[in-house]
Parts: structure tokens; sequence; C-alpha cells
């Protein structure tokens, strides 16, 4: 194998150039990326860089020297096409680099507010670093702020905005897609207490003002004045590349256990791919830095002559106000939670069963639950319920 091609120099691509030199890969390892700038991780843009606590240097990845050392080569554009007949892709400027394999970590985009006025002044998403700089310095000025989405970026936006927001959120709790029922209640909790207001169950039905937003109007009809707008409903994974060029694609360019696409020659990995999870017991598509790294380095693997079926365990984290939950596991589907530690005191895990046996673990300022939580999984088979119940519920008993 002598060039090994990846698209898109985001927390996947680096991870896969990286992962190919640490595993001795010694063929030309060329990252190409849209973004301006050196590979930069994207959890602090909603967390200390946006609250000004962390800089450019807290984003980059790695110093420029680095992609030296590594003879790792970076080239800025964004690519067009694949041309698989070819082993080929064609960047916009018109230019062609030939691959010997091609890795796809294109990650994915910003879901639009499918409403009236959803592209009025005024109104934000959040996933660059470009788009990071312009809500920090609109934040300056805004008056009323309005969050549309009671996600992580939604919630990590407003715990980091620096005064208090309006969040509007269209299912019945926060959280609700990725965190269980006691979760999303104790982080209502700590964001109504810091001054924010949480309509639960409202949608939005349109964003008002000329040319600049000055209104919200919920499902309800009822208008929220608003001179900064922060949408935070989702993301849609960058298969664009992959339809064109014939791979196969739903919801996430479709790769196996290798992180391989339809074609042999093409990988797919991070945000844009949809994979077989362990874990999950289904084709599933996830969007966090452990997904990412953890793809990239077993995607690396397979290219260097080293596969190995992908099967890391998910585990996910989010700061807000002062609360760092972790999450190891899947929890869809669970059908039994138990609560351990102590809620009242903010220090406590959620545990989730399916079929009887451990499938998730929330932890709110419990690291070591979070350890000892990511460890039972690691052990096979992971835990039943009559075990955990025996120890009392206390994870690091249950391993030790
Ligand atoms: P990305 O990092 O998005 O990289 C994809 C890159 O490919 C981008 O630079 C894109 O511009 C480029 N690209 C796409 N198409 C082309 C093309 N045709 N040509 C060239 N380049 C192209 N996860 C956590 O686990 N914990 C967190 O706390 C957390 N916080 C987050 C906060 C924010 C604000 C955001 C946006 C995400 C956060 N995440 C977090 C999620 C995590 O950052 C992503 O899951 C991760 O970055 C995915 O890596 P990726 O390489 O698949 O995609």
């Amino acid at each position: 194998m002598e060039t090994v091609l990846v698209v898109g120099a985001g927390q996947s691509g680096f991870g896969v150039a990286t992962s190919l030199r640490d595993k001795g890969f010694d063929g030309r390892v060329v990252l190409i990326g849209d973004e301006p700038g050196l590979p930069y991780q994207r959890p602090p843009l909603s967390k200390g860089y946006l609250a000004g606590t962390a800089g450019d240097a807290q984003l980059r990845l790695r110093p420029e020297d680095f992609f030296a050392e590594k003879n790792i080569e970076l080239i800025p554009g964004r690519v067009a096409s694949v041309d698989r007949d070819g082993a080929k892709v064609v960047l916009e400027d018109g230019s062609a680099h030939e691959y010997d394999h091609l890795v796809l970590a294109t990650g994915s985009v910003n879901r639009v507010l499918p409403v009236p006025g959803s592209t009025l002044d005024g109104v934000f998403t959040l996933r660059t670093k470009d788009e990071a700089d312009v809500l920090r310095a609109a934040l300056e000025s805004a008056e009323n702020v309005v969050v549309v989405g009671g996600g992580f970026i939604g919630l990590e936006f407003a715990a980091h905005a620096g005064r208090p927001v309006t969040i509007v959120e269209v299912q019945d709790r926060l959280m609700a897609r990725v965190a269980t029922p006691e979760v999303s209640a104790y982080f209502a909790a700590l964001h109504e207490g810091a001054g924010h207001t949480i309509l639960l169950g409202k949608g939005v039905a349109a964003l008002r003002g000329e040319g600049r937003v000055t209104e919200v109007e919920l499902s309800d009809g009822s208008l929220l004045p608003a001179d900064l707008v922060l949408v935070g409903v989702g993301v849609e994974p960058r298969t664009r590349l992959a339809e064109e060029a014939g791979l196969a694609v739903a919801n996430g360019v479709v790769v196996d256990e290798h992180l391989r696409t339809s074609d042999p020659k093409i990988s797919a990995v991070g945000d844009c791919a949809n994979f077989p999870c362990v874990q999950a017991g289904t084709a599933t598509r996830l969007e966090s830095v452990q997904n990412a790294v953890d793809q990239a380095r077993a995607a690396a693997a397979a290219i260097a002559g080293e596969p190995a079926p992908y099967d890391s365990l998910p585990w996910f984290w989010t700061d807000q106000l002062g609360a760092k939950l972790q999450i190891a596991g899947i929890l869809t589907g669970a059908e039994k939670t138990v609560v351990t530690g102590d809620r009242e005191g903010g220090k406590f895990s959620v545990l989730s069963f399916r079929d009887g046996v451990l499938a998730g673990v929330e932890s709110v300022n419990r690291p070591p639950d979070h350890i000892a939580a990511r460890r039972l999984f690691a052990a096979d088979p992971a835990p039943r319920f009559e075990t955990l119940e025996a120890n009392g519920f206390d994870l690091k008993a249950t391993f030790a």
C-alpha cells in the first residue's frame, strides 16, 4: 500500500493519519480538509472556548511541526468527487489526488430548523471554530438569547453563555434522546437554578424579524423576544461524496466491522459512518470523540494489515454548570434503571439494564463510577442486575 488519502481533517481523519503512523505504516499519508488552519477538536467550542477560558492552543489537536515530524501531508481544500475507477479524488479547485486506500472522515453538518426565518441574521448553529468565533462576538451584545433544542450542544451553550437564556425543547424533557429521565431532571434543575428558563414540549413555528431575528414564535403561538438564537437540533451525516460515488449509504456511510464501505478500497469513520455496533446490537451512527478516535484506530489497523473487528465501548461526556455527566454504554431500549449515590448532593450514577444485563451507566460528578463502568463493560459478559444488586449497586465493588 503506497498512499492512504483521508478526506476530512477533523477528529477522526486526524486519528486515522496518526494511528497509521503509530502502526508503522510507511507509505504516504495525505489529510485533506476544508476548514482553515490545523486540525482541531470541537468539544471546547461549546464549553471553555465559548466562555473565553480556552484559546486556540487548547483547540489544536497537535502543533504544526507534529505533521512534518510524522510525515503527514496536509492539503487544504474540499473534495468535490471520488472517482473510484481511477482511484482518485478531485478537489473543488480541479486538482486530483490518487489513492491506494481512501478514508471518508467527513463528519456531519448541523440540521437546519425547517421553519420560516431560519436564515435570518442573529440565528446561529455551532459546529466549527469559525461559527464559535462569530457566536462569541454576537453574545457580547445580545440581550435576549433563545436556545432551540435541549440536547448537549444547546445545553452546553446555555451553560457557558454567561447569561440567562431561554431553552425551547420539543420533547417533554432535556437530552431525551441520550439520557434517562433521572439525569434529564437533574440537569433541568441545574439550568433553572442558574436562571435559565426551560420550555418543554414546545416546538418552534417560525423565527420572525426583518433581516434580523427579533422574535421566536412557538408552536402554541406564543412569542419570545430574541436577538440571538442558537439552533441545536441535531446533525446529519455528510454522505454526499459516498452517495455520488455509488457507495452504500443509510443514515451514514455503511461500513462493516472493519470500517470498510461497500468498496474494500474505501473506509469511513466517525460521525459519517453507520457501523455494526456490538453494544447496541444493530447498525448505529454515533457522534462522539470516543467513536471518532477508536474507529480511526481500528480503520488504520485494518489498512495497515492488522484488522480486528471494531467493538469499542461507546462513551461520552458533557460539562454543564460545574456538573460533569459521563455516559458509558448504550441506553437505548433499557427497561429498568437504578439510581445509586447521592442524588441530592449531585454525585450519583444511573444504571440502566436491558434484558436484565447492565447496558449503560450515566455518572454525574462520579468519575470513579464511570471508570468502573467502563471496566465492567470490558468484562465478558457484562454484569447482570442480580450481581449488581448483591453488591448494593456499587460499581467499584462489583468490578473488584
Ligand atoms: P468532524 O470532527 O466534524 O470532522 C469532519 C471534517 O471533515 C470537518 O472538518 C469537515 O469540514 C471536513 N469535510 C467534510 N467534507 C469534506 C470534503 N468534501 N472535503 C474536505 N473536507 C471535508 N463529543 C464528545 O464525545 N464530547 C463532547 O463534549 C463533545 N462536544 C462537542 C461540542 C461541539 C460544539 C460539537 C460540534 C461536537 C462535540 N462533540 C463532542 C462531538 C465530536 O466533536 C464529534 O463527534 C467529532 O468531532 C466527530 O469527528 P469526525 O472526524 O467524524 O467529524
